[in-house]
């Protein structure tokens, strides 16, 4: 990473772009691995994310304002604030024990900050196919000036 984040341990605050919408997240893997997806949603959402466990994040403020979209097999659960439209974090289809966190509303946290994002193949989902592992499609490598 480019810049001296805070890993593996800690709470991270995130919030919306309004402001509406304040939660506390502790990550999973810290930054170690953040991703892209190609999946219908994922592709115009654009979000790099890295994930917390179901039950690390509690949103402090704003819960009202928080929207879901859904759609496919309604699995996965797409949170967004419903005022200024930020997406913030979901539930996977592909482990629904996880959330995506768009590391781009976390505090001091830029998508631009990877040195290396991977893509996984959303748009050719194992569980549409009989199971196994979201295959990686490409890696994103930012070369630092
Ligand atoms: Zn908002």
């Amino acid at each position: 990473m480019d810049k001296d984040i805070e890993t593996t341990t800690g709470l991270h605050g995130g919030q919306c772009h309004c402001g509406g919408v304040k939660f506390s997240v502790k990550l999973a893997e810290g930054f170690d691995k953040p991703v892209r997806c190609n999946c219908t949603m994922c592709r115009m959402k654009g979000a790099v994310m890295v994930f917390a466990e179901v039950g690390s994040i509690a949103v402090t403020e704003g819960e009202d304002l928080l929207s879901t979209y859904q759609f496919h097999t309604n699995v996965a659960k797409h949170h967004f604030c419903s005022r200024c439209g930020i997406h913030l974090f979901h539930q996977r289809r592909f482990d629904p024990n996880l959330y995506g966190v768009n590391v781009a509303v976390l505090d001091g946290v830029s998508p631009f900050d990877f040195d290396e994002v991977v893509v996984l193949d959303g748009a050719n989902h194992p569980k549409d196919s009989g199971g196994g592992e979201l295959k990686v499609v490409a890696k994103v490598r930012v070369d630092w000036l």
